[in-house]
Parts: C-alpha cells; sequence; structure tokens
C-alpha cells in the first residue's frame, strides 16, 4: 500500500518548483488556489505526480522519492 503512495505523490521539491511556476502564472487565481485553464485545485493537483499542467509549463513525473510531502496537504 504504501509503495502506492510513493509512486502517486509528487517529490517535496517538485511539488515547490510546479506550485511556484503556478503561483508565479497568469492563469492561477490566488483567491481560491484555482488554475483557470483546469479549474483545477492547485495545492493539491500539485502533488499529484502523473498530472501535467495544461499549458505544459511542468510536466508529469514517473516516480516519488519520498511521502513526507503529505504533510504539507
Ligand atoms: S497548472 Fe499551468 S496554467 Fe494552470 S496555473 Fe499552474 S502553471 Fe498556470
Amino acid at each position: 500500500m504504501i509503495n502506492e503512495f510513493k509512486f502517486f505523490f509528487t517529490p517535496k521539491e517538485e511539488y515547490q518548483r510546479r506550485y511556484g511556476i503556478c503561483k508565479s502564472c497568469e492563469r492561477f487565481n490566488d483567491l481560491t488556489k484555482q488554475c483557470k485553464e483546469c479549474n483545477c485545485f492547485m495545492p493539491m493537483k500539485c502533488k499529484i505526480s502523473n498530472l501535467p499542467c495544461p499549458l505544459g509549463y511542468w510536466d508529469i513525473v514517473d516516480s516519488t522519492s519520498e511521502t513526507d510531502n503529505l504533510e504539507t496537504l
């Protein structure tokens, strides 16, 4: 079970990189924390390793090395 989570969640550093890009993106709604392209709640979407940015600003990652990013959900 834990291995499924391991490959499901984005590594912490990649999460921070993704969310940093979103926060400076013109398509980011800072009030709701949603992307205006996909309407996703980005603090959550950035944690899912196999979901990409719809405009290609960041891409999927194929594995994770840590589960400690669960702490910031
Ligand atoms: S997912 Fe992509 S388009 Fe949407 S806010 Fe983030 S960087 Fe911008």
